[in-house]
């Protein structure tokens, strides 16, 4: 029966990362036959934001303009609270006085989705939060464990943590880097990570890449190709020339072998990667690319060496080795899963390395065959998934890990549960005075857990269905 109101959900996001990563949900909820996405753009990476989503056909409801140069993070951080304030009550004036769980039956947000640790996803999520609408934090849990490194991301991911009601995270040690820091493990999803969910649909499209120096890549489906990408900092000067004499020798040693570097602006890697590689007929120096022509080159790639952190995530969903040149990496699932292999700068190390990727057809293999820990593009589904189930209590979905439990959550993002005639029901009523604890032994501070959520013994982790919960 088709049903009077489909709930909105709102997303908010800013920066090109953001859009890329959220396109795919957008898309899905776009498609969905009950819920409805909302967009609102923070205006801080306008022009980036507004062609990713208009690539991806995701429509934009609202900009909140704040992407004025120079802007300091209390004042984007400020507009971003008053303009999504303003938003809110426009489209939907004042928070009601009741939400029931019954979500259909309310003309307001069901949640507000933020991803990751930017300062307009901490400041919407206060906005949200002071609006009582349930946030949602897609990509949690990624930790450095201190909060000035990355500044301000790391404290922006904490801070967003503390405000969700509930946690998309993309791996395992994501959900537990929450749970050593109180996040119950209720509340947690693990879903990967939807920048595959991009990438797959980014690779698959074959958009033109539309420069001369590439128009060879349209009309060759069949010479081997590596990528290159090399800009770290630490890397600058030796590192980065010693990465590109390795790509020099394999040049000359691999005669089929087409190699493409898309070259970093910085002009102390741009100099050292053109005096080394400049001059060599298999390479083929490029600008950055745009995120489609990249996504597609990289699904033709046999092979790819780079010291980035996104590819590392990336190229092993699309079945290619990632050759890693640096010494440390923060993506160890990689390497523990075989995705990917740590060789750093030395040339001999990478030259060597590549060899057997580009000769062994079974070394080859060892890396492609193995499932990406950083997800396998159904990421957005499992979000969808998860939200069908919070707002509709449709039946509970397939976990990847330990599940998830609807009252928890709900509980969480202050609904009450009552038990109605025909199932119970969650009713959110506006924070009343006496919720605050008068007395300090109103108090109860839950002892932390010190115990591995997977390695819980069965049944003291919720797996199935919530006993808080209509299932
Ligand atoms: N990327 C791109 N064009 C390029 C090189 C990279 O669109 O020429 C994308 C890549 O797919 C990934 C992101 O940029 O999503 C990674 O950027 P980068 O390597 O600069 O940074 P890091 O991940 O190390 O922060």
């Amino acid at each position: 029966m088709p049903l009077p109101v489909s709930p909105e959900i709102l997303i908010v996001l800013g920066t090109r990362p953001e859009a890329i990563k959220l396109f795919p949900l957008i898309q899905r909820l776009q498609d969905h036959p009950r819920l409805r996405p909302v967009v609102v753009t923070t205006g801080q990476h306008k022009e980036l934001v507004d062609y990713v989503l208009q690539e991806a056909g995701c429509e934009i409801a609202g900009d909140l303009g704040v992407g004025r140069p120079g802007l300091t993070l209390n004042q984007l951080s400020s507009s971003v609270i008053a303009g999504l304030d303003e938003f809110v009550a426009g489209r939907y004036g004042p928070p009601p006085e009741r939400i029931t769980g019954r979500v259909r039956e309310d003309h307001y947000p069901a949640a507000c989705i933020v991803h990751g640790d930017t300062s307009s996803a901490a400041a919407a999520a206060v906005a949200a939060f002071h609006l009582r609408i349930p946030v949602v934090h897609v990509e949690a849990g990624l930790r450095t464990g201190t909060t000035l490194s990355p500044f301000p991301e790391e404290l922006n991911r904490q801070l967003v943590a503390r405000i969700a009601s509930f946690h998309a995270a993309p791996t395992r040690s994501n959900v537990q880097n929450l749970v050593r820091e109180g996040v119950d493990i209720g509340r947690t999803f693990v879903t990967g990570n939807t920048g595959i969910d991009a990438l797959q649909w980014a690779a698959a499209r074959e958009v033109p890449y539309g420069r001369p120096e590439l128009a060879w890549l349209e009309d060759d489906p069949t010479s081997r190709v590596v990528t290159v990408t090399a800009h770290r900092r630490e890397s600058w000067g030796k590192g980065i020339a010693s990465i590109a004499r390795a790509v020099h020798r394999l040049a000359d040693a691999h005669p089929g072998v087409r190699f493409v570097v898309p070259v970093h602006p910085n002009p102390r890697v741009a100099q050292t990667v053109r005096d080394e590689l400049g001059d060599v007929d298999a390479v083929t120096l490029t600008a950055p690319m745009e995120y489609h022509t990249f996504a597609r080159l990289l699904a033709r790639s046999t092979l790819v060496i780079t010291d980035s952190g996104g590819i590392q995530e990336e190229a092993p969903a699309l079945g290619v080795p990632v050759l890693v040149a640096r010494t440390t990496t923060e993506r160890t699932e990689g390497v523990e899963a075989g995705t990917l292999e740590l060789v750093g700068t030395d040339a001999d190390t990478i030259v060597d390395a590549a060899t057997r990727v580009l000769t062994d057809p079974a070394a080859h293999a060892a890396f492609s065959r193995q499932p990406n820990p950083y997800g396998d593009g159904r990421s957005a589904e499992r979000i969808v998934d998860a939200l069908e189930h919070l707002v509709f209590d449709s039946p509970v979905p397939r976990t990847s890990g330990p599940g998830f439990v609807r009252a928890q959550v709900l509980e969480w993002a202050g609904f009450h549960r009552s038990d109605a005639v025909d199932g119970p029901e969650f009713v959110r009523e506006p924070s009343p005075a006496d919720r605050v604890p008068q007395d300090l032994e109103d108090v109860v501070i839950a002892p932390r857990s010190t115990v591995d959520p997977y390695d819980a013994p069965a049944g003291t982790s919720s797996g199935g269905a919530p006993d808080g919960a209509a299932a």
